[in-house]
Order: C-alpha cells, then sequence, then structure tokens
C-alpha cells in the first residue's frame, strides 16, 4: 500500500471545499501516512497579504491535526505556485513569511493566452518552454503534473529533444517530479507525466512523490496503488520533502 498522497487541496484553494480535519481522518482511514496541502497560490487570483495570512492560519490548523494524529499521519506544508517564475519577488516573499515544506510549480497557462489559441503542436512547445523557464528561476521543489497540457489534447504533441531538456534541467536544480494520478479521471489518460516520460525521467533520478491532485473527499486515495505500482515497476523511490528537504520513507 502506497503511504503518501502529496497532492491535495484544501478548502484554503480556491477550488476545494475539503476541510482539513476529514481529509485527515480519510487518509487515516486509508492507512496513509503522509499527506501535502499543495493548496493554489494564484497571485493573478489573489493579493499576496492575503495569500500569507490564509497560509499561516492553514499551518496552524496543519500543526494541530498532526498533533491530534501523531504518529499515524503527518501532514507536510505546501503549495502549488501557479507559473512562480513570473512572480519572482511574491514567492520570495511568500518563503520568507510562510513556512513551506516544499513548493510544487505548475504551468495551468501559457503566457496568459488561452491554449486553445494555438494550433496543438506550438501549445505544447510553448507548454514545455515555459516548464523549463519555471524551472530555471530555481525556486520549486517539485515540477507539478507534467504533461498537463495532454489534458486537452489526450494525445503527445511533445518533441524528445524538448523533454531531454526538461529533465536534464530538473536533476540540474535539485527538483523532482510527480506522479500525478488525476490524469486519468480528467482526461482517461493513465497518469501525469505519460508512462514513458516517467522512464526517461528514471534514466536521470530515482526519486518521485506520487499525488492525486484530490479536489474532493472521493478523490484523496484515486489511483494511487496503480501510481505506487509504477514507481515499484520502474524503481523509483518514493520520498516525502519535509522543510525543503527530501526524506525516504
Ligand atoms: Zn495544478
Ligand atoms: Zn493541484
Amino acid at each position: 500500500m502506497i503511504k503518501q498522497n502529496l497532492h491535495i487541496h484544501s478548502n484554503y484553494s480556491w477550488d476545494s471545499k475539503m476541510d482539513i480535519d476529514t481529509i485527515a481522518e480519510i487518509l487515516v482511514k486509508n492507512n496513509i501516512s503522509y499527506g501535502a496541502l499543495t493548496d493554489h497560490v494564484e497571485f493573478s487570483r489573489e493579493p499576496l497579504s492575503y495569500v500569507i495570512t490564509k497560509l499561516n492560519i492553514r499551518n496552524i490548523n496543519i500543526d494541530r491535526i498532526n498533533q491530534k494524529y501523531q504518529g499515524k499521519l503527518t501532514l507536510l506544508k505546501a503549495v502549488e505556485i501557479s507559473e512562480p517564475h513570473w512572480y519572482q519577488d511574491e514567492v520570495e516573499k511568500l518563503n520568507e513569511e510562510v513556512e513551506l515544506d516544499f513548493i510544487m510549480g505548475s504551468i495551468h497557462t501559457i503566457k496568459r493566452d488561452a491554449i486553445s489559441t494555438y494550433d496543438r503542436e506550438k501549445a505544447t512547445y510553448q507548454y514545455y518552454k515555459e516548464i523549463l523557464k519555471m524551472i530555471e528561476a530555481n525556486q520549486i521543489d517539485v515540477v507539478g503534473h507534467l504533461d498537463y497540457i495532454n489534458r486537452y489534447y489526450k494525445k503527445d504533441y511533445s518533441l524528445y529533444n524538448q523533454i531531454t531538456d526538461v529533465l536534464d534541467a530538473i536533476k540540474e536544480h535539485n527538483m523532482i517530479i510527480e506522479i500525478n494520478t488525476s490524469a486519468e479521471r480528467r482526461c482517461h489518460l493513465n497518469v501525469f507525466p505519460s508512462l514513458d516520460k516517467i522512464c526517461r525521467y528514471k534514466l536521470t533520478q530515482d526519486e518521485i512523490i506520487i499525488g492525486t491532485d484530490a479536489h474532493a473527499f472521493n478523490e484523496l486515495t484515486d489511483n494511487l496503488e496503480q501510481a505506487g505500482l509504477i514507481a515499484k515497476e520502474l524503481g523509483l523511490q518514493p520520498v516525502i520533502i519535509q522543510k525543503r528537504k527530501r526524506i525516504n520513507i
């Protein structure tokens, strides 16, 4: 049984209604010892001061939960920042003001244009170009749902060499990726990123995190078994990240 779900959105994310107490109850009931609240940080949507206050209150709640479930469950204090490299000063300030175990960076939009305004090859190229810029800004620990653009196309238009550059940059900047199981429920793909990319990632490094990108209670254990199996078969070690340091579990 896989022991972690390191991609969960609580009601401190704009698009989730899940309260932390019930999240914790469900994780404990399913013998998941590590959860990470990766609440959305979208500076285009919420001002920095609001984000700081909100996350500091959330963290007090996480401390309370960790106390309550000591030895059974550890909730990690994380965030999923959209396009963090567009907001480098804000990210730096956030880091100073809020205690974070890790920062996940995700690309949800390309250059503020709708993905649909590009043709598919061009959009995919732009998406990975943006991923590369995000990695090179060097502010994050985890690259979130690599391949997310495939949710719109259900087909992979990525260029082999561009993926090589992305995976090399992830390694070079001491980052890791996640196996994100939301691909199946969102677009009937297997996982994010695709299996061939996870295999290529394994050629560069051995550690990974696993998460369901849960926004609802019934998504808290979604396909975790399958992700655990993928990691095991490929020889990838699931780790947790505490105070920005990776720990084997
Ligand atoms: Zn996301
Ligand atoms: Zn997410």
